[in-house]
């Protein structure tokens, strides 16, 4: 965690998600009540608004669903990719993807998540993955 304004004070869903990615685990929640998995963490059923929502680890696997390369200098760490990935249980999440070349990022690709402790914090961050 960092000590800006406005970024100490994280509760509820939000916390639970943070506390899981420090442990190094992916978590989603799923809805008791109508079986759907729910991204970004919240305290409502987005498809029935049920609270009975509980947490479960994540299988990791998803899809690239898109993606956009943001060029940047040498200097200043080098371009990165910025993408949203589809994710086996339904929901869809930004995201980024490491250990591939930017001009080998294709829609459809399978993907594994996993937890990367970064110096902003820890992030759930993808690779290629097993292809199914
Ligand atoms: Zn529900």
């Amino acid at each position: 965690m960092t000590d800006e304004p406005g970024r100490d004070k994280v509760s509820g869903p939000d916390e639970e998600f943070s506390t899981s990615l420090t442990e190094g685990k992916f978590r989603i929640q799923q809805c008791n009540s109508c079986s759907a998995h729910c991204f970004p963490p919240r305290t409502l059923c987005p498809v029935c608004s049920s609270r009975d929502l509980e947490w479960r680890d994540a299988s990791g696997i998803g899809w690239l669903h898109a993606f956009t390369i943001v060029r940047r200098s040498i200097e200043k760490g080098g371009d990165y990719n910025v993408v949203l990935v589809d994710l086996k249980e339904g929901p869809r999440m930004m995201s980024r993807v490491d250990g591939v070349a930017l001009e080998d990022l294709k829609i459809g690709m399978a993907l594994q998540a996993h937890v990367a402790q970064e110096a902003d914090g820890d992030k759930v961050i993808f690779r290629p993955g097993e292809s199914e």
